[in-house]
């Protein structure tokens, strides 16, 4: 707030004034976001040009049109416990369905790709299931292109393989449908299209727009066909890279080893990563002193879509921050060390998500025109009605999303979500776990319990009229 008083050459108690006409009440020395700092300046007849170098971001070229380049897809394995994604994204490292590769796969580094026999490629994030893919997410990084769901052809669509889908979705994340277990004597892939159909997915064979593949991931059979869906679905979405730039892309994992310092398993997204250039990532930076595949073969280079493990880093970052390569060490650790601050001033605190208190005000300035939800309840029926409802409170000016809606108690896999796709947790006849409440309260997500529906809908439309009654 001073800075910007500063800067502009008025005096603080109008910066704080003009906040507060904005229904925010702010101190002296309180960050602004980006959005605040933009209207605020332009009451005093300014506009905020955000340069470069920001810190939270990082700082990255654009790419001409000429210098860009396929890149291979990045692909997450998602689905219900127990139904193969283990097994599935095992059978693959495991290399029968790769072609003229030296080495195995020997090591865990979070990520491995593999080429297809005719020379392309795929990369898979080896952490499977929507907890971590959403995780991820939350920490703003976008790094999956598809996601594979997989169901068992000997059980049902479950709980969680709903959740897969809706995490998927909810990131905008194209979905190819794996059928595992065709070996079983009680399999029935038939019946799981069925179920895929009655959720409005319906799989190519029955007329649908949705890729599926009926697979053994146990005796490995079709997989060669369900990585040649994959690949297909990936031409779609036309995914290019320039390997002619500094590197930028997200940490995968990282951890400190005894005999080698940190180490961390990076996913290269853009540009190409060199033995000798300068990281930053997250809090962390330094010189890269070694590089090695997932085959722990020593490389001095990665390209867009490779997994890559580094050493060198002073620190060992968190999964999902991003990380870019600079030219100068100076400018890194000023960085850096701008980061540690803020994080400390902040307890940790990346991101601000919407409350219902919130939304009124945002409305009225006019650049909120999504309002995502997610609906947990302890039966169908009152979910589905209560959704519906919530649904129909859209208007011209803003449009109510419903993007998980699921019987049971408010889960951590729920605040996720929400921290994710800056969504509110409505629960009806449902509490948080403990879990669950610990996480909102340091991601900031808003949860709303009500046992009557119709509270949860007036409670709602009155705030997206602006006209809920502050909490007290
Ligand atoms: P995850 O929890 O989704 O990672 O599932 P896992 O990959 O751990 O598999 C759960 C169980 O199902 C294990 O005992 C696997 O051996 C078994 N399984 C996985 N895929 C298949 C398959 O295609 N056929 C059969 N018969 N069993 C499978």
């Amino acid at each position: 707030v001073s800075e910007l008083a500063t800067m502009m050459d008025v005096s603080v108690t109008e910066i704080i004034s003009s906040c507060m006409s904005l229904g925010l009440f702010v101190s002296i020395n309180q960050r602004l976001d980006a959005e605040t700092m933009s209207i605020v300046a332009e009451e005093f007849g300014y506009t905020v040009e955000f340069v470069s170098a920001d810190i939270m971001e990082g700082v990255e070229e654009d790419d001409e049109p000429d210098e860009v380049h396929p890149r291979a897809p990045i692909v997450t394995v998602m689905g219900h416990v127990d139904h193969g994604k283990t097994s599935l994204l095992d059978y693959i490292r495991s290399a029968n369905v790769i072609a003229g590769e030296a080495g195995g796969i020997t090591q865990h580094i979070g990520a491995y790709h593999v080429s297809l026999e005719d020379g392309r490629k795929i990369t898979f994030l080896d952490t499977p299931g929507h907890e971590a893919f959403t995780a991820m997410r939350a920490r703003g990084a976008q790094v999956t292109d598809i996601a594979i769901i997989i169901v068992a052809a000997d059980d049902d669509i479950m709980p969680q393989t709903k959740e897969a889908i809706n995490h998927a979705q909810a990131a905008g994340v194209p979905i190819v449908f794996a059928i595992n277990k065709i070996d079983k004597p009680g399999a029935n892939p038939e019946k799981i299209k069925e179920g895929l159909a009655n959720l409005n997915f319906l799989v190519e064979e029955w007329g649908g727009k949705y890729q599926s593949q009926d697979i053994s991931a146990k005796q490995g059979l079709n997989i060669s066909e369900l990585l040649e869906k994959v690949v297909l679905e990936a031409e779609m979405l036309e995914l290019k890279g320039n390997k002619d730039k500094r590197a930028s892309g997200t940490i995968v994992e990282s951890s400190l080893d005894k005999g080698r310092g940190y180490v961390a398993t990076v996913l290269v997204q853009n540009g190409t990563l060199r033995q000798g250039d300068i990281v930053l990532a997250g809090q962390y930076y330094g010189h890269i002193k070694a590089m090695f595949n997932e085959r722990n073969q020593r490389i001095d280079s990665a390209g867009p879509s490779e997994p890559v493990i580094i050493l060198g880093l002073d620190g060992a970052p968190q999964a999902g921050d991003k990380f870019n390569v600079f030219e100068n060490e100076r400018e890194a650790r000023q960085i850096a060390n701008k980061r540690e601050q803020l994080a400390r001033e902040q307890g940790l605190r990346t991101q601000k998500h919407i409350t219902l208190d919130e939304i009124g005000r945002r409305i009225a300035i006019g650049n909120f025109q999504e309002l995502n939800l997610i609906v947990k309840g302890d039966v169908d029926g009152s979910i589905e009605a209560l959704s519906d409802s919530l649904i129909k409170l859209s208007t011209e000016e803003i449009q109510v999303n419903v993007i998980h809606k699921a019987v049971g108690a408010i889960s951590e896999s729920d605040i996720m979500l929400a921290t994710a796709s800056d969504a509110i947790v409505v629960g009806f006849q449902v509490r948080p776990s403990l879990g669950a409440r610990k996480l909102a309260e340091k991601e900031e997500v808003d949860i709303r319990l009500y046992s009557i529906i119709y509270d949860a809908i007036n409670e709602l439309r009155s705030a997206m009229e602006g006209m809920l009654s502050p909490e007290i």
